[in-house]
C-alpha cells in the first residue's frame, strides 16, 4: 500500500558528498530533522558557512532553506547526531581498490562508529553502493562492537542503494523513478516506506526485495547503463569504417520503444564516479564467485579504447606532431550540470595531450577548479569563458554537452583557431554546417565526407 503520511523522524546522515548531501537536505525538506555527519573538517567548514562543496543544481536554496529553519544540521559530531535518530544512513564513499573491487572500508568504519555511540534501538540504511554482502558484514560489525559495549540496544540493518543521477540529484530524489529497499524485517521495511511516504504519492514506486538482491541491483543497474553505452561506442565504430553515420543511426535504433532514445550516444566513453567503479567491482565479485564477466569485461574493454579515441583523432590530424600545440578543451566535467571530474574523459584526454607536449586551454561552466587541482598547472590553464579558450588554439576539442556549447559561432571559431579544426566527442554539431563555415570537423562515428 502507499503510505499517505507520516511522522517527522531523526535522521543521521554520514558523508556530505554528492549522494549524502542531497538525501539530507531533502529528507529534511519534507520535514524531518537531520544530521549530516562528515569527517571532512573543510567540507564542514564550507557547508557552515552556507556554501555548498559541491555543485548541483538545486540544491544550495535546498540547503539553505533546511539549515536556516534548524532542520539541517551539519556536524563532525557522529555520536550527537546519532544519539536520538530513529535512523542513520551510511553514504560514504566506496571508492575501487586496486584490484577493482569496491573497497568498503569507509562503509565499515561508519558503521562501527555508529555502533560505538549508539545508545538506542534504530535502523542502519545502507545508501551506498556495495557489493552483495557488504551489509552482513555490515552487521556482523555493529553486533560485535554492540557486544562489546554490552549495550542494551539493537542495530538493525537495511539496504537501500541509491539511483540519483548528478546535475539532477535533487529532482531524481524528490521525484524518484523508484525507491529499492533491501529488508526481510517488516518494521525496518514499514519506517523506510513512511520516511518516503512523500515521494511516493501518485503511484507506488517501493520496489521491496532481501537485502542482497537490493545490492545487487545498484550494480545491475550500472552494468546495464555501461554496457548500452559501449555497445554505442562499439557501433559507432564500426560507422566510422563502413561510412555510415552513427547519429541516423541512432536515431533510427532509439525508435524502437524496446530501445528507446535515453542514453543511447557513442562519445568519449564512459566515466564519472560510479560506472567505471561500479564495473570494476561487479567483475571482480564475479570472479571472487566463480562465475562469467564476459560481457562485463568487454564492455570495459571497449571502454578503455573509447577513451584514446579522441587522442588518437588529434594526432591523426596533426600528423603525429602535438608538441607545442595549443588544444581547447571545451567541457571538463564528466557530465554536464555538476563539477565531479572523477574517471571523467576529459581529464584522461589532457592528460594525454600533456603527456605529449601539447599546451591545454580547458573552460568549463563550474568544474574548471576541479580540474585544476586534478591536473596541476604545468601547460594547463582555465579559461573564463569558451571564447577566451579558443584564443591562441590549433583545435578545438568539445568533451562535455554543456548547453551552452550547443551552438557555437563557427564563423568566430574558423577565424580564431589556427589550424581551423573541431573535433567533437559528443557529436552535438551538424558535421556539414560546421564543415561549411570553413572549419575541419571530427565526430564519433561519423563519416569523414559528412
Ligand atoms: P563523495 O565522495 O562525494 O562523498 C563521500 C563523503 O563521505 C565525503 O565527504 C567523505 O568525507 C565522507 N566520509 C567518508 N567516510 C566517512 C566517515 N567514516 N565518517 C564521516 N564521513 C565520512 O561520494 P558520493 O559520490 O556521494 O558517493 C557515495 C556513495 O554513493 C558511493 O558508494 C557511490 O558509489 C554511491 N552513489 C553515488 C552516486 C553519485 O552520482 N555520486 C549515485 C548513486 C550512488
Amino acid at each position: 500500500p502507499i503510505s499517505k503520511g507520516s511522522k517527522a523522524m531523526n535522521l543521521a546522515v554520514i558523508g556530505a558528498g554528492y549522494v549524502g548531501l542531497v538525501t539530507g537536505a531533502c529528507l529534511a525538506d519534507v520535514g524531518n530533522r537531520v544530521h549530516c555527519v562528515d569527517r571532512d573538517a573543510a567540507r564542514l567548514h564550507l557547508l557552515r558557512g552556507g556554501h555548498l562543496p559541491i555543485y548541483e543544481p538545486g540544491l544550495d536554496t535546498l540547503v539553505a532553506r533546511n539549515a536556516a529553519a534548524g532542520r539541517l544540521v551539519f556536524t563532525d559530531d557522529l555520536p550527537a547526531a546519532v544519539a536520538d535518530a530513529d535512523a542513520v544512513f551510511i553514504a560514504v564513499g566506496t571508492p575501487s581498490r586496486e584490484d577493482g573491487a569496491a573497497d568498503i572500508g569507509q562503509v565499515l568504519q561508519a558503521a562501527g562508529d555508529v555502533a560505538r555511540s549508539a545508545t538506542r534501538d534504530l535502523l542502519v540504511v545502507v545508501k551506498s553502493t556495495v557489493p552483495v554482502g557488504t551489509c552482513d558484514r555490515v552487521r556482523e560489525v555493529v553486533e560485535a562492537e554492540l557486544a562489546r559495549r554490552g549495550a542494551p540496544c539493537e542495530l538493525r540493518v537495511a539496504s537501500n542503494p541509491e539511483f540519483l543521477k548528478e546535475g539532477h540529484a535533487v529532482e531524481d530524489f524528490q521525484r524518484p523513478d523508484r525507491i529499492v529497499i533491501g529488508t526481510s524485517d517488516d518494521d525496518d521495511g514499514a519506517l523506510l516506506r513512511a520516511l518516503y511516504a512523500p515521494y511516493n504519492r501518485n503511484h507506488d514506486r517501493l520496489i521491496c526485495m532481501d537485502i542482497r538482491s537490493a545490492e545487487f541491483t545498484k550494480y545491475a543497474s550500472n552494468a546495464m547503463l555501461a554496457a548500452r553505452i559501449s555497445l554505442m561506442n562499439e557501433l559507432a565504430c564500426l560507422a566510422e569504417k563502413v561510412d555510415a553515420d552513427i547519429e541516423s543511426v541512432r536515431r533510427g535504433t532509439g525508435a524502437d520503444p524496446r530501445i528507446g532514445y535515453d542514453f543511447l550516444y557513442a562519445g568519449a566513453g564512459y566515466g564519472g564516479s560510479c560506472l567505471p567503479k561500479d564495473v570494476r567491482a561487479l567483475i571482480r565479485l564475479a570472479d571472487e564467485y566463480g562465475a562469467a564477466a564476459d560481457i562485463l569485461g568487454s564492455v570495459q574493454a571497449v571502454n578503455l579504447r573509447q577513451r584514446t579515441l579522441l587522442y588518437e583523432k588529434l594526432e591523426r590530424f596533426f600528423r603525429g606532431r602535438l608538441a607545442g600545440r595549443t588544444i581547447a578543451v571545451w567541457g571538463l566535467a564528466f557530465k554536464p550540470a555538476t563539477d565531479d571530474i572523477r574517471e571523467a574523459p576529459s581529464i584522461d584526454l589532457i592528460g594525454r595531450l600533456l603527456r605529449a607536449g601539447a599546451s591545454v586551454r580547458g573552460y568549463d561552466p563550474v568544474a574548471g577548479a576541479n580540474a585544476l587541482r586534478a591536473l596541476g598547472q604545468d601547460g594547463f590553464s582555465i579559461a573564463d569563458d569558451a571564447r577566451a579558450a579558443c584564443r591562441g588554439a590549433d583545435a578545438l576539442v568539445v568533451m562535455t554537452e554543456w548547453r551552452e556549447f550547443k551552438s557555437p559561432d563557427f564563423r568566430g571559431l574558423a577565424q580564431t583557431l589556427r589550424a581551423r579544426a573541431v573535433f567533437d566527442a559528443r557529436n552535438l554539431y551538424d558535421p556539414a554546417y560546421v564543415r561549411s563555415c570553413g572549419l575541419h570537423y571530427e565526430g564519433v562515428g561519423r563519416a569523414a565526407g559528412r
